[in-house]
């Protein structure tokens, strides 16, 4: 078996392992290997061609907090990271509802008497007693009503998740719905509001010219200039540890030949269960018990090239009818014109959230692009005349699940795998945390700082997606 070596080795070209390569190899490191699947970096970031077009693994919208992390993605890509005007939508019983909701386009949408009872189930939510949450439907129902959570979070949520609303932890809606106020929403909607805006509220975002990829590549671009080097289309298998240290890695190229990786450090951005599966050795009972009880949502992307212009104005839409599977339509045109390349068609992509050992996931190509075209046609959204190419994109541990009862098994996992003295745990599945495109990048940049022992360093990494800010105001 060939035999490599290095001084860092990052598992996973996502942001997590980009940022971390980029800021060893921009503080003297050169020495880096980086080990990536695809033939693209990216990870789910990652944006793919396709008869000229492009689509993202779903949409992704580029907004942080994060001061450092959006100087530096003004800095790697100047004016191809353009400002987009938000437009998004709820598909609900045959209506387009604004999202973030808007209390006059709902209350007028949903007639006067589910208004009505919208308002009043509202009002005695947010009168009456108040406890800790512990269910994202009992943190919902809190903030909103009964009857609002019904309509605009339920379908969608219990799509996403594969489970009820009731066996999904608070942190979920916490750490995503956060800030938000319905009062907030009716005095932005009647324009009462004081001019701030919540978190899900943010009516403009950034994206790159040439989708999101486009950052993922020169943040690639710039870590090969500086020496570091990159193995695509190679498949991490199997861990070797010893006294918790890892003496190597094996991962299986594009060629199918293997490659054994030593190095003085490893950067994981690559699942946290998997990490424990790819050790082949027999795990004591209660980390056992942990790792299997820790699990993800998969994702399934339908690229659609249609051979028609203007069909909505939405970047996306969020679709709420129980009557199709499809949870999410994304329009790349309302992005950037430069995702069909300047020609008339639309680029948009159909998503539908799924465990992998799911009829669905196991599904043919063909099939799955046959349910989605039926299912936009359904939805009055794209006649199956009009659809010129599609492709499948499947893709695994796409969702850390925040289920209750999750956490002590989520402690015994990390508390195991911070003992292990060559090893970094990065990023979104790395870490088992519902990360953002900028937590996971802040999480490579902090790790590669504990690494360099930068100053202020070590910083706790666990952290970082409890609060976006914590790296602002903790250090520079
Ligand atoms: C549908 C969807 C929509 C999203 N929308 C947004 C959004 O609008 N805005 C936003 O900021 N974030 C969004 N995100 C989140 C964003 O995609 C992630 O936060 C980000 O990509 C995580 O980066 P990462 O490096 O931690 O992990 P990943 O992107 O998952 O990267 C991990 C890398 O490891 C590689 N890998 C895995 N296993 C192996 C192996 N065995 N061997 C070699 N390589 C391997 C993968 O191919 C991948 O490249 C979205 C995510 C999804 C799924």
């Amino acid at each position: 078996m060939k035999e490599i070596s290095c001084q860092c080795c990052v598992l996973g070209a996502g942001p997590a392992g980009l940022s971390v390569a980029l800021e060893l190899v921009q503080n003297g490191i050169e020495d880096v290997l980086v080990v990536e699947r695809h033939p693209v970096v990216g990870g789910l970031s990652r944006t793919v061609e396709k008869d000229g077009a492009l689509f993202d693994i779903g949409p992704h919208r580029f907004f942080t907090r994060n001061m450092e992390i959006r100087r530096l993605w003004n800095d790697l890509l100047g004016s191809d990271f353009m400002p987009v005007d938000r437009l998004t939508r709820i598909y609900y019983k045959n209506k387009f509802f604004q999202y973030p909701i808007k209390a006059l386009d709902a209350l007028v949408k949903l007639g006067p008497i589910t208004s009505m009872a919208a308002l009043i189930s509202y009002a005695a939510a947010r009168l009456g007693p108040r406890s800790e949450p512990e269910t994202f439907e009992q943190w919902i129902v809190q903030n909103f009503g009964t009857r609002l959570f019904e309509t605009f979070f339920k379908t969608y949520t219990e799509k996403v998740w594969g489970i009820s609303c009731n066996q999904i932890g608070a942190e979920w809606a916490a750490q995503r719905i956060k800030g938000l106020d319905f009062v907030q929403v009716i005095k932005s909607a009647f324009n009462l509001g004081d001019g701030s805006r919540a978190k899900t509220l943010v009516e403009q975002f950034d994206y790159p010219r040439k989708g999101a990829g486009q950052m993922y590549q020169a943040i690639a671009d710039r870590v090969e200039e500086a020496g570091g080097r990159f193995l695509m289309q190679t498949e991490v298998e199997t861990f070797s540890v010893r006294n918790y240290k890892i003496q190597s890695v094996v991962a299986r190229t594009a060629e199918g030949e293997h490659v054994s990786i030593s190095a003085d450090h490893f950067f994981n951005s690559l699942p946290l269960t998997f990490f424990y599966k790819a050790l082949n050795v027999e795990l004591e009972d209660q980390l056992k018990k942990s790792v299997s009880a820790l699990y993800f949502r998969d994702h399934i992307t339908v690229d659609m090239l249609v051979d028609k212009q203007d069909l909505f104005p939405d970047q996306w839409i969020y679709i709420h009818s129980p009557k199709v599977k499809m949870a999410r339509i994304a329009n790349y045109n309302n992005f950037s014109p430069d995702m069909t390349g300047g020609r008339p068609k639309t680029a948009i992509s159909i998503e539908y959230f799924v465990f992998k050992d799911e009829e669905l996931f196991q599904m043919s190509s063909n099939d799955i692009i046959e349910m989605a075209t039926e299912e936009m046609k359904y939805l009055g959204l794209v006649e199956p005349s009009f659809v010129e190419r599609a492709w499948v994109v499947k893709e695994t541990e796409c969702y850390p699940t925040y289920y209750i009862g999750f956490q002590p098994f989520y402690q015994t996992v990390r508390l195991d795998i911070n003992r292990y003295t060559n090893l970094t745990q990065i990023g979104r599945a790395g870490m088992y945390k519902y990360n953002n495109q900028d937590h996971s990048m802040a999480s490579g940049l902090l790790a590669a700082r504990n690494y360099i022992g930068a100053p202020g360093s070590p910083y706790d990494l666990w952290e970082i997606n409890v609060d976006a800010e914590y790296h602002e105001g903790e250090k520079r």
